[in-house]
């Protein structure tokens, strides 16, 4: 007869997931493209994922990058509204990742 108890509170490893504001799914931080919006109020894309301040998320793909432009979730999100440079910038951004993933 075995009574051996396993230990309890393992550790869970906690991943990162991250909601994409178009298409509303849970994603992996890493399949996602991070745009934030800094203490000074400017708003950029953060390639690097450390800038401190108000993140939003985008699936690293061209539909949702696209729908993103299109619906302008960006401007609600950040309550500013923001110039089509910034939305054309996160769709080249995708369109460079999924080639390079290729
Ligand atoms: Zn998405």
């Amino acid at each position: 007869m075995s009574r051996g108890k396993a230990a309890k509170g393992t550790a869970i490893k906690q991943i990162e997931m991250r909601r994409c504001i178009a298409c509303r799914q849970a994603r992996h931080k890493s399949e996602l493209i991070r745009i934030v919006k800094t203490s000074s109020g400017e708003i950029s894309l953060d390639e690097t994922k450390k800038i401190f301040g108000r993140g939003a998320y985008v699936c690293k793909s061209p539909i949702c990058a696209a729908s993103l432009k299109k619906r302008r979730n960006l401007d609600k999100i950040f309550k500013t509204k923001l110039p089509n440079e910034l939305y054309d910038k996160i769709i080249s951004a995708v369109d460079l990742k999924e080639i390079i993933q290729m």
